[in-house]
This record gives structure tokens, C-alpha cells and sequence, in this order.
């Protein structure tokens, strides 16, 4: 049965984080993660999770299974997040939401209900794109193409090129977007920019597919849910998916969500009949624990305060070790500007370095970082940056 099975190509982040653990260099720095590291180097457990760990703990809750689409106080505080406190697209019925299994599992769901809608539609994903874009919406049956985004000679969105592609798509192509803190380069789009890409998209009768992994970890949690809002505002018909993996630090809890935005509550019934579907026959209904957690922290006043306190200290943290890198490349007599680092939002930055220097850090410095330039800066900290900024002051020398 398996003897012509054909083995599949090695994930490069992880072959990374392979080669990373076997090196016994003492001062070695992993940069290819995709997860955010507190000042110490670790993973934190947020407080306010904590918190509610303990009462669930406490209470011996029974473990029954959950509805398909999950646990109904977290798809509407969800919901709130998305699209804020008084939406009235909420009152109006028009966004229904499921959980899921993290923003990975919302968009399959995702990509597996719009495959029974638009069979031969095409898919389009940013150049480049969180790696698993491609893959997944290639499983759900699709053919996926890139859109211009990133430009590295200016460090910035490439908008004329982002625009024309979007306009040479096929009509009615589903687009996917990173909403804020974009996966690997760190460049974001203005306001200004999604208003004009909305316009496009609905010229273009395109299907906006509108991700975001990442909500608190650029400017805010109201400020980082722009797109969603200034979609919602546009009156189009699109899909969500959220994940909480980062913002709670629940990564290997598995919480997400898929939202879709409807044009009336009766469409809304339908839509959602059919999410359950596709729920129910590939894992039949979510885990309670991650979930509940993040319901329970969102629901309660006091417990959300910790949690966004929390949250800033990431945000706030992660944008001052992006400054402090800026600020040691200059003092140690870099001649580039890297003052784009600065700029850059969420946990990741293109820093512009080349394949060939990606090695020599590797090879000769045990700094870590993916093939493409993208650094986890989410993953430095004041005890190992002095001695990254060395590293890339001497490869850039070279
Ligand atoms: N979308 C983007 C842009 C991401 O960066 C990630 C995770 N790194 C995901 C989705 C998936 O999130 P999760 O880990 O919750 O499945």
C-alpha cells in the first residue's frame, strides 16, 4: 500500500529549528521562530490566562462536546473584536462566526466552504505571503496566485503593482489579505491603501479574505481591526479568520475563528448551516479549553484589562527592540539605514539581508534566521542583541 508513497519536502522553518537545537554553540539565537519570546527568552503564559485556568481548574468542569461551531460567548466576543462594541452590522445579523482550530483551521474552513460556492474561482495571495497561504488553499482544491506587495528596494508596499494585480484578476477571484502585522515582511498598508484596494475589489466583484493573526500586536486592538471595519463599512459580502495563538499566547491551544459577512440575517442562517458542514466532517466539533479561556477573559471586565495591559507590553516591547537594533546598527557604523526595522509592524521584519549573509550568520555566528531575510524580532531581547547586531555588522562588512 505504501511502498510508492514519495516523502514530502521538509518544512524549512522547522528544519531550521532542527538545525538550530543541535548546535551546541552557547550563544546561539533562533530568529526562525513564529512565536513571540518574552524579555527572558521564553514563551509567556499571560496572567489573565492564567487567571481563568485556575477557577476552570477549581470548578472540575465536565467535558462534554461542544456545538460544532463551538462555544457561543466566544464567537460574540469575537465578533466584538472584529468589528467593535456597537457594530451594527452585529444587530443587524449579518456576521456569523464558528471557531476553529486556530487561524490555520478557519482558513481551511474557510477555503473548503468557498470551493463548494466558486469552484473555479482563482486564489490570490501577497508576494510573499505567510508560507502556508499557498498550501492550504492549493489543498482546498484552488489554483493561487501571487499579487505584488513587498518592494525591497524601498522596504515598503509595492501599492502600484498591489493594485494593478488586483485588477488583472480574474473577476470574482477570492483575495486573501493580512489585515495587520504582515507575515513575513512587517510592512503594513495605510489607511489610505485599503480604501483604494476595497475599491478595487469591489469593481472587480473579487471575494476578500481578510486575515488577521495578529490584532493588538501592531498599533492596538481597535487600531489593528482597520480593514475589517473599513470592510464592513464597504457593504461587500467577505470572510475573516481570526487567531488568538499570539495575542494570548495560546499557541498550541488552538483558538481561532472564521467570521463571514453576509448581506442579511436569513443569508447569515444559510452560511452558517453550511460552516457546520464542512465543520462536522472534518473534526465533527472544537476543543473546549483555549477557547473558554479567551471567552472567559474577554467577558469579564476586569480580566480583559489585565489581558490588554498584557498585550501592550508585547506590542510595546517588540517595537522597542526594533528601535534599539536600528539605533546599534547606526552606533556600530552601518552604513545602510535600517531604519525601516522601525517602521515595521508585528513580530516579523525582512531585514534586507541576502541569502548568502543569512549562512554566513548561521554558519559562523549560530544567529538563525529564515532564508528570506525574515527575522522574528519578537525573539530578541536586551541580553542577545548586542550580540546579534555584531553578527550583521560583520557580515555586511564582508
Ligand atoms: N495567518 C498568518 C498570517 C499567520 O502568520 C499565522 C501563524 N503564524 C496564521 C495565520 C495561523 O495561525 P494559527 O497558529 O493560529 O493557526
Amino acid at each position: 500500500l505504501f511502498s510508492a508513497v514519495e516523502m514530502a519536502p521538509r518544512d524549512p522553518i522547522l528544519g531550521l529549528t532542527e538545525a538550530f537545537n543541535a548546535d551546541p554553540r552557547p550563544n546561539k539565537v533562533n530568529l526562525g521562530v513564529g512565536v513571540y519570546y518574552n524579555e527572558e527568552g521564553r514563551i509567556p503564559l499571560l496572567r489573565a490566562v492564567a487567571d481563568v485556568e485556575k477557577s476552570r481548574l477549581e470548578i472540575q468542569a465536565p467535558r462534554g462536546y461542544l456545538p460544532v461551531d463551538g462555544i457561543a460567548a466566544y464567537s460574540t466576543v469575537v465578533q466584538k473584536l472584529l468589528f467593535g462594541q456597537n457594530s451594527s452590522l452585529l444587530e443587524e445579523g449579518r456576521v456569523v462566526t464558528a471557531q476553529s482550530l486556530g487561524g490555520t483551521g478557519a482558513l481551511k474552513v474557510g477555503a473548503d466552504f468557498l470551493k463548494r460556492l466558486l469552484p473555479d474561482a482563482t486564489v490570490a495571495i501577497s508576494d510573499p505571503s505567510w508560507e502556508n497561504h499557498r498550501a492550504l488553499f492549493q489543498s482546498a482544491g484552488y489554483p493561487v496566485k501571487n499579487y505584488r506587495y513587498y518592494d525591497a528596494s524601498s522596504h515598503d508596499v509595492d501599492r502600484t503593482g498591489m493594485l494593478a494585480d488586483l485588477n488583472e484578476l480574474p473577476p470574482r477571484s477570492i483575495v486573501v489579505l493580512h489585515a495587520c502585522c504582515h507575515n513575513p515582511t512587517g510592512v503594513d498598508l495605510a489607511p489610505e491603501d485599503w480604501k483604494k484596494i476595497i475599491d478595487v475589489l469591489k469593481a472587480r466583484d473579487h471575494v476578500p479574505f481578510v486575515d488577521i493573526a495578529y490584532q493588538g500586536f501592531g498599533d492596538g486592538i481597535e487600531e489593528d481591526a482597520l480593514a475589517v471595519r473599513l470592510f464592513a463599512e464597504s457593504g461587500m459580502s467577505f470572510v475573516i479568520s481570526s487567531s488568538f495563538s499570539k495575542s494570548f499566547s495560546l499557541y498550541g491551544e488552538r483558538v481561532g475563528a472564521i467570521s463571514l459577512v453576509t448581506q442579511n440575517r436569513d443569508e447569515s442562517a444559510r452560511v452558517l448551516s453550511q460552516i457546520k458542514r464542512v465543520i462536522r466532517t472534518n473534526y465533527s466539533n472544537p476543543p473546549i479549553h483555549g477557547a473558554s479561556i479567551v471567552s472567559s477573559v474577554l467577558n469579564s471586565s476586569e480580566l480583559r484589562a489585565i489581558w490588554e495591559v498584557e498585550l501592550a507590553e508585547m506590542r510595546q516591547r517588540i517595537h522597542r527592540i526594533r528601535l534599539e537594533m536600528v539605533r546599534q546598527l547606526a552606533a556600530k557604523g552601518v552604513q545602510q539605514d535600517f531604519s525601516f526595522v522601525s517602521r515595521q509592524r508585528g513580530m516579523f521584519s525582512f531585514s534586507g539581508l541576502n541569502i548568502d549573509q543569512v549562512d554566513q550568520l548561521r554558519n559562523d555566528y549560530g544567529v538563525y534566521i529564515v532564508g528570506t531575510g525574515r527575522i522574528c524580532a519578537a525573539a530578541l531581547n536586551t541580553r542577545n542583541l548586542d550580540y546579534v547586531t555584531d553578527a550583521i555588522v560583520q557580515v555586511l562588512g564582508r
